[in-house]
């Protein structure tokens, strides 16, 4: 799988990081799925060198906006386009959630959705054989694992694949919005790579969200390769380093801020 992280920032804006969003493809670029489609994200797609036609669904951590609001500029988008079907995936409300989204304009008429609303467990999005599990934030939200090639995730968290299960071969999660939850990082244990919530430095009120020493609290002893820190508000500017450090101090895998356009393979 091919991972862009296409939006790193949240509802207040940075000048550089777009809100939440990330695409992930598969290995010959079939098939594409978004994971949160916040504000900006429409025009990372280009600059990613994507094309807006070959998404075939956006799996939605939660209803809050900067993780929605480019969903009715995608689903326009692909209207225009001529390739008017779009799956939607997500928690209970999102049905309901687009339906508001897309009263703005007549464009649910025009665009053949597909709406999914799922609970944390096993589930099927584009091909990809998908992990939902809870995180922990004021609203209903799911996190999601995408296994690696032959490693199935079970909605405890737990890798089972009947041969060697190496960090390479461990997928990759999104945490969601969510404060530090040994639930998000069971799920995620094995992982090659962890995209987390840190959307505060130390010192401030976590609110729903996660600090790098409470990450580094649920970390400890978790098998992830890399952990990108994600999120990200805008007084964490210039405490890039001390966040990562704090993290590192009790998680042996790496840790990155993430950026937005920065593109892994797992
Ligand atoms: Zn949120
Ligand atoms: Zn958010």
């Amino acid at each position: 799988m091919r991972v862009t992280l296409l939006g790193t920032g949240t509802a207040l804006p940075t000048g550089d990081r777009f809100q939440s969003g990330a695409l992930v493809g598969s290995d010959d670029r079939s098939r594409r799925v978004l994971v949160d489609c916040g504000g900006g994200v429409l025009q990372r797609l280009p600059q990613a060198d994507v094309d807006v036609e070959s998404i075939d669904a956006a799996l939605v951590t939660h209803t809050h906006l900067d993780h929605v609001a480019d969903l009715p500029s995608i689903v326009k988008a692909r209207v225009l386009a001529g390739t008017p079907e779009f799956e939607v995936v997500g928690p209970p409300g999102i049905d309901e959630t687009l339906d508001d989204l897309l009263a703005v304009d007549d464009v649910r008429g025009r665009a053949d959705l597909t709406v999914r609303e799922i609970e944390a467990g096993r589930v099927e999005v584009a091909g990809f054989d998908v992990t939902a599990f809870e995180a922990d934030h004021s609203v209903p939200t799911l996190g999601y694992r995408f296994p690696g090639d032959g490693v199935r995730a079970d909605s405890d968290g737990e890798t089972d694949s009947g041969d060697d299960v190496g960090s390479a071969r461990g997928g990759v999660t999104f945490s969601g919005d969510t404060t530090p939850s040994e639930t998000v990082v069971a799920a995620a244990d094995g992982s090659t790579v962890l995209v987390h919530d840190c959307a505060y430095p130390d010192g401030t009120d976590g609110d729903g969200h996660t600090t790098p020493s409470g990450l580094a609290g649920v970390l400890a002893g978790r098998n992830i390769e890399r952990v990108y820190l994600t999120h990200l508000y805008p007084d964490t500017r210039g405490k890039e380093g001390a966040m990562t450090a704090a993290v590192e101090s009790r998680f042996d895998g790496e840790v990155t801020i993430a950026s937005d356009l920065e593109t892994f393979e797992v």
